[in-house]
């Protein structure tokens, strides 16, 4: 496998040192949240990449909560160099020894509840703090990179040009070879990109590819300082997953222990696909509606819900998944192309019955899939040695990339039916064991190296007969 990678980047970099003058790509990358942030921190590293970030607000944020990533995900940041710096702000290094994924307990009713599974696995849950997460790509960016205020309105990009030029709210402009669009769930980059292919196509059909879906499923986050819980709460120790019918509850500690974050989840499921009826799909609400939401829960939930005063409210939505990431020489990443509630890497890899415990490679979710396109992509776009290879490598990055995160957006959605006892299989832990279980189609699925190799391959193949 080793020799196969070697071998295509052999390749690769023969054909870019044998071309004259040195070669400069210009990517543009719009959005500074974590996968424009990896993705140029990625492409920073890249003798042959100018790479700007431009970013619609005044500075890179996240908002106040935590964020989980799997032991694929740690691959990626170890490979791209991050691994010290991430291991500086996880809730404790990881090391690869065994941890909980999540402890299952079944949590909707009054007296105390009891565990269901126990999901265990090399590194376990590795969690963050989202602020300190976002902050280790700022601090490996270079100077310079980072523009701030310019919102991109609009870009052109017309068959026959070699650039791209981009139009910003405030009126100003750039060009570049290359826009990676890194701009979230609300992308306008997804927005044009769709509009125009079905203007040209005349395929009305890909505008619904434009606006997210509700899921149904309303969330409500806040944080809690240790301290504010009883010493043997069970979410200090291990990441926990209370579960009810149309309910769930996940927490787990950051911040080297200090603080435990919790989100709830409360779903409908038929109302799935409905429009949600506000614009801004983030709102605070008063904690009454939160305890109100998960009363008569077993006491342990209670003790959590009680902690966090000021609760911000949350409209999950999703993707439809898309059928392109990429439009000439415009490429799609993170949630502006895969955007999925967040139950995939709990659910989709939790088939381990206490009684049967197996311990598997788990996968990431949203931040994690965004991870992993700015691996895959900079690793093509390296090789690029010219404008002509400029779309066969994103034609590569599509290939390898497109299947596998529309795969776990569509299990991260059956992740949260299965979780709230709205799936096909019901209540009966007996059935629902075993279809969870089968969700693991993807458990033996190359991992982010040999994901990486046959991007490399296909981009080969591809010079080889161009
Ligand atoms: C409740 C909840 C919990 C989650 N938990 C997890 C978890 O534990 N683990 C996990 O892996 N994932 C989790 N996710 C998903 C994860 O947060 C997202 O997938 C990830 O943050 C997406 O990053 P992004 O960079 O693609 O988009 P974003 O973070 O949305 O960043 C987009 C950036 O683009 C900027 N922007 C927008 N429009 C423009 C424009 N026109 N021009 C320039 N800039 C623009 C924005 O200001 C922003 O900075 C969770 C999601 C939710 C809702």
């Amino acid at each position: 496998m080793h020799r196969a990678l070697l071998a295509a980047v052999q390749f690769l970099h023969t054909i870019a040192m044998s071309s004259s003058s040195p070669f400069k790509l210009r990517v543009a990358i719009c959005g500074g949240g974590i996968s424009g942030l990896c993705l140029a921190v990625a492409l920073s590293r890249c003798p042959n990449i100018q790479v700007q970030v431009y970013e619609a607000t005044d500075r890179f944020k996240e908002i106040g909560a935590g964020v989980m990533i799997w032991a694929r995900t740690w691959k990626i940041l170890e490979l791209l160099g991050l691994g010290s710096a991430f291991s500086k702000i996880a809730h404790s290094p990881p090391d690869g020894s065994i941890g909980t994924g999540f402890d299952f307990r079944r949590s909707d009713q009054p007296e105390e509840g009891s565990r269901f599974h126990l999901v265990q696995m090399p590194y376990g849950c590795i969690r963050f703090y989202r602020v300190d997460f976002l902050d280790a790509f700022v601090e490996a960016l270079p100077p310079n990179v980072a523009h701030f205020g310019m919102r991109l309105a609009s870009y052109s990009q017309n068959a026959s040009a070699s650039e791209i030029s981009l139009q910003f709210s405030n009126g100003t402009t750039a060009t570049c070879d290359l826009l990676a669009g890194c701009d979230g769930i609300k992308s306008s980059i997804r927005a044009q990109l769709y509009r125009e292919c079905s203007e040209r196509s005349g395929d009305s059909t890909l505008l619904k590819f434009i606006d997210p879906v509700w899921t149904g499923t309303i969330a409500y986050r806040g944080l809690i300082p240790v301290e504010h819980l009883p010493p043997c709460h069970r979410s200090i120790a291990d990441p926990m997953m209370y579960c009810g019918k149309s309910k769930h509850v996940v927490s787990y500690s950051i911040s080297r222990g200090k603080v435990v974050n919790v989100v709830t989840f409360a779903s409908d499921p038929k109302r799935e696909g409905e429009p949600h009826n506000e614009d801004v799909w983030v709102t605070n609400c008063l904690q009454q509606e939160l305890l109100e939401c998960y009363s008569n829960w077993e006491p342990e939930v209670e003790q959590l819900l009680n902690q966090i005063e000021n609760p911000t409210k949350w409209a999950i939505h999703h993707l439809r998944p898309l059928p392109f990431f990429v439009d000439r020489k415009i490429a799609l990443l993170g949630d502006a192309c895969h955007a999925m509630a967040p139950h995939e890497g709990a659910g989709k890899r939790i088939s381990l019955k206490i009684t049967n415990l197996r311990f598997i490679n788990y996968s990431p979710e949203g931040a994690g899939q965004a991870i992993e396109d700015a691996f895959i992509l900079a690793s093509l776009l390296e090789q690029v040695s010219s404008l002509e290879t400029l779309p066969l490598a994103l034609d590569a990055y599509q290939r390898v990339r497109l299947p596998f995160a529309n795969h776990v957006l569509k299990g991260s959605y059956d992740s949260g039916l299965m979780y709230e006892f709205n799936s096909q299989y019901g209540e009966d832990y007996e059935i629902l064991g075993p279809a969870i279980e089968k969700q693991w189609d993807w458990v033996e699925e190359p991992s982010p190296e040999e994901e990486r190799l046959r991007a490399l391959q296909y981009l080969k193949d591809a010079i080889s007969w161009f």
